[in-house]
């Protein structure tokens, strides 16, 4: 049967035990596994770094969700992000989005130059800036669409058709979006990240990504898989049990994070003390139509917007928040507000006034009786 990702959600990776019939899976702690007399192992499972049956299982069901041919999770977004980088070889170009979480950009500049890397930063939103960027000896382009934290739209299948005639593979940081509402292997992108941290975990109770690989880079992804498997930055079985627990109500929380943050976003941009909104599901965002193609079922909880009054009037307005939390990270049930150029350091080029918002799934007219009185 070919499912529907809502459908996905709840089924993917969910059998009844053979021996018990538990209906949901049961939570593998073993770090190894006892052979049989004649030295066989029962399952495929020898050392829980190696697999585990709780890690198969998220794996299996990240990979039906984005339509990929295998998926590796990690024990972070990062550890997922630096274990594609470290699958290339010294001397490859890497071009990623000037606009992306502030974590790529460190490892990118921090640790992957040390690697030999060449790195450098495009705004690839902005087609005019691929052939600059793109040059020949391009390896891979880095793309996050919606991105962290200007919300920039980039159009993946063209940018795919771009980079694969230069010779690159594009991986596209999908975490914003989630495959709910985007899979960009669909759109030709070659791998998917993520940081399960956020949405598809999505209770803000565990550290968690994943990459999961189209069908274009079958090398590629073995050497990812290597890297896990030797490096080891993999998933507790509790977190992988956790975040397969939360993916079975992904689409559920994506529609009401999605309705809540378009709702706030529309308010924002009528209120006076707002100087600029960044959200895809505007009229007046400059990705508004691409993302209409490019994503489905809505634009994600994720917004930001900037204030008249400079970096002190977005502070104040921040810390007058009483029910939004004033906290990093994305993707839970509750509201988060953050000043992101401060928590992106001194090498930020985000704006100085602008606001994150992690928009929850609480009542609207309570997120928004909040902001309105920290505005006002
Ligand atoms: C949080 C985040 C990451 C990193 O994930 P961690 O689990 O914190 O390591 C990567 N990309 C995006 C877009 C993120 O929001």
């Amino acid at each position: 049967m070919n499912l529907r990702n809502a459908t996905l959600a709840v089924h993917a990776a969910q059998h009844p035990a053979p021996d018990t019939g538990a209906t949901t899976p049961s939570i593998h702690l073993a770090s190894t596994f006892a052979r049989n007399p004649d030295g066989d192992l029962p399952s495929r499972h020898l050392y829980s770094r190696i697999s585990n049956p709780n890690r198969d299982q998220l794996e299996e069901a990240l990979r039906l969700l984005e339509g990929g041919d295998d998926a590796a999770a990690f024990a972070s977004g990062c550890a997922a992000i630096t274990a594609v980088f470290q699958a290339l070889k010294p001397g490859d170009r890497v071009v990623c989005n000037s606009d992306c979480y502030s974590g790529t950009r460190e490892i990118l500049n921090d640790l992957m130059r040390n690697w030999g890397l060449e790195i450098a930063f495009a705004d690839l939103w902005n087609p005019d800036a691929w052939d600059s960027a793109i040059v020949p000896g391009t390896r891979l382009v880095w793309v996050e669409t919606p991105s962290n934290p200007q919300m920039r739209i980039t159009d993946i299948a063209r940018l795919a058709l771009h980079a694969h005639a230069m010779g690159a593979i594009v991986v596209c940081d999908g975490t914003f979006a989630t495959p709910f509402l985007q899979t960009p292997l669909a759109q030709g992108a070659d791998l998917v990240v993520h940081a399960t941290t956020k949405y598809l975990s999505g209770h803000g109770d565990m550290v968690g990504g994943a990459v999961v690989a189209g069908s274009t880079v079958p090398e590629l992804f073995a050497r990812i898989r290597k890297i896990q498997v030797h490096a080891g930055a993999v998933p507790s079985p509790f977190d992988a049990w956790l975040t397969l627990r939360g993916i079975r109500t992904l689409p559920l929380r994506m529609k009401a994070h999605c309705a809540n943050a378009l709702e706030i976003a529309h308010r924002l941009e009528s209120h006076p003390a707002v100087a600029a909104v960044h959200y895809p599901g505007l009229e007046s965002h400059p990705g508004h139509e691409l993302a209409t193609r490019q994503m489905a079922g809505g634009f994600g909880g994720m917004l930001s917007f900037q204030t008249h009054g400079g970096e002190d009037m977005a502070t104040r307005v921040a810390g007058a928040c009483r029910l939004i939390l004033r906290a990093t990270s994305l993707g839970g049930l509750e509201t988060l507000i953050e000043h992101r150029a401060r928590i992106e350091g001194p090498s930020s080029p985000t704006p100085r006034d602008l606001l994150r918002l992690s928009v929850g799934v609480e009542d609207v007219e309570d997120l928004w009786d909040d902001l309105e009185q920290a505005l006002d």
